[in-house]
């Protein structure tokens, strides 16, 4: 397998935290997309399931701004994108970091040996 594929941006080795955010994500947004439909198979309040939906898709998306940080200085990347992007222009930048803006580290130093040390037991 070629470590350097998948070490291309500086929070590579989060990405399963954007994965599980994602299908967190998706999973509430059915809940804005069909309130009628999550409504009656729970026999819940449409208001209900939105009010449901809507909170649970800002928690997911506060918990992606807190839990995407640099490996080094553990500064919050997503808030930094945030507040120093265009609106925009925040998401592709921010996928496309390979230097942390604040203290410039650069994944190119990260040894991913010392995280994924998997031993077989016998
Ligand atoms: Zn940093």
């Amino acid at each position: 397998m070629n470590q350097e594929a998948i070490s291309d941006n500086l929070f590579s080795s989060q990405r399963y935290k954007i994965k599980v955010l994602s299908i967190l994500g998706a999973i509430s947004s059915i809940g804005l997309f069909f309130p009628n439909e999550i409504a009656s198979l729970c026999e819940l309040d449409k208001n209900s399931v939105h009010l449901v939906a809507t909170a649970s898709g800002l928690i997911v998306f506060i918990s992606f701004c807190f839990s995407i940080r640099c490996p080094s200085c553990k500064s919050k990347l997503v808030f930094y994108a945030l507040s120093n992007k265009k609106f925009n222009l925040w998401m592709s930048w921010l996928f496309d970091l390979k230097v942390c803006p604040k203290c410039g580290f650069s994944n190119s130093h990260y040894n991913p040996k010392s995280t994924s040390t998997h031993h077989k037991k016998i």
